[in-house]
């Protein structure tokens, strides 16, 4: 029920990025030879068809890259200026296409943990499929897309995140992800608590069939061994000592004895203090580095040795009631702390997300 002293355990995780030095070496224009180049090139492309036909073809796909990456336009808003740029932007039909994402926006479908559906678009219709989540940081969201057989075109397919205390209709929504018509599950941990939705449309007369499944859940493993998410007993918030701090982890209850796994690979350091007792922290190794740090207080007794390099699920030490917890029955205080300070671990520790079968 208690909380590490910074003192004895914070550790610097801050590591400046090295530049790599050298100089650059100055740039020696040969405008003539350029010049021949790019000649002989375009008497090439003059001379062969075939030649020509590609060269347009990745131009296109350059122009739609730069697009995307450069400017960070999405896919759907490149549409949109294909749009504007054959004049359709502004028609009924363009204005139509335009607000459709609003429009089922206001009536989303809402995902319960998972969700499965199979629906599609008819070319004279103008509209848009939502399909929306509140999620916090640390859930983890999972989704399958396919498509059915259909007549082609175009199906755009993102994830948006809006902040979750905007008033309804007045925040902004901001592109996260692409999803691709694969068929393969990808899975995102949350990095930021928000509004998530998935927007469905596609391009202009184009009718279109998908499949998409999603699920919601937690992106870690629970740190104990059998429990779930009924024996976590004291919230993340929660007041301690009269209200002088705050809890900033869980309590997971659970016999003693009961073993305790790492949530994610990395290194531990195992100590003893007043307050956590018997303790262990988990850092996500070299290759995780960025990555939170994970605290397992009020041990029993250790399984691992200090320094020693684990992999999820590697059991730690068992549960117990050491340091300030000598008057509570036996938990395991687990906390996750990122670089601007204590997370709520709760959200990462939801049942695993599943997606329904095909
Ligand atoms: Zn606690």
């Amino acid at each position: 029920m208690t909380e590490p002293s910074h003192k004895a355990d914070s550790q610097s995780t801050s590591e400046g990025e090295s530049c790599p030095g050298g100089k650059s070496r100055p740039h020696k224009w040969r405008p003539w030879g350029l010049f021949l180049i790019l000649l002989a090139l375009v008497s090439v492309l003059l001379v062969r068809d075939d030649l020509r036909r590609q060269a347009i073809g990745s131009t296109t796909e350059a122009i739609r890259t730069l697009a995307i990456e450069g400017l960070g336009l999405s896919p759907r808003e490149l549409f949109i200026w294909r749009l504007k740029i054959a004049g359709l932007a502004e028609s009924p039909l363009g204005q139509q296409w335009q607000k459709a994402a609003q429009v089922a926006g206001s009536d989303p479908v809402s995902l319960d943990r998972q969700l499965q559906t199979q629906r599609g678009f008819v070319a004279d219709v103008v509209e848009a499929h939502v399909y929306q989540v509140t999620l916090k940081r640390g859930a983890e969201l999972v989704w399958r897309l396919d498509r059915v057989a259909d007549s082609g075109g175009e199906l755009f397919a993102s994830l948006e995140r809006r902040d979750s205390d905007g008033e309804f209709g007045t925040g902004t929504w901001e592109t996260v992800a692409e999803l691709d018509a694969s068929g393969q599950s990808t899975r995102r941990v949350v990095r930021e608590d928000g509004i998530y939705r998935i927007v469905l449309q596609p391009e202009l007369f184009a009718s279109v069939e998908y499949n998409l499944a999603l699920a919601s859940g937690g992106s870690l493993g629970m740190p104990v061994s059998g429990a779930s998410q009924r024996d976590i007993g004291s919230p993340f918030g929660a007041p301690r000592d009269g209200g002088a701090r705050s809890h900033h982890g869980v309590d997971i209850f659970a016999p003693r004895g009961t073993a305790v796994t790492a949530v994610a690979d990395g290194r531990v350091r195992t100590g003893t203090s007043n307050l956590g007792g018997k303790h262990v922290w988990l850092s996500g190794s070299l290759l995780g580095f960025g990555s939170p740090r994970y605290y397992y207080a009020h041990l029993d007794a250790f399984e691992v040795e200090s320094g020693a390099d684990v992999d999820a699920g590697d059991v730690l030490g068992y549960v117990g009631n050491t340091g300030n917890a000598r008057t509570t029955p036996p938990h395991l205080h687990f906390g996750i702390y990122t670089a601007s300070g204590p997370v709520d671990p709760e959200p990462f520790l939801q049942p695993e997300p599943v997606l329904p079968r095909e």
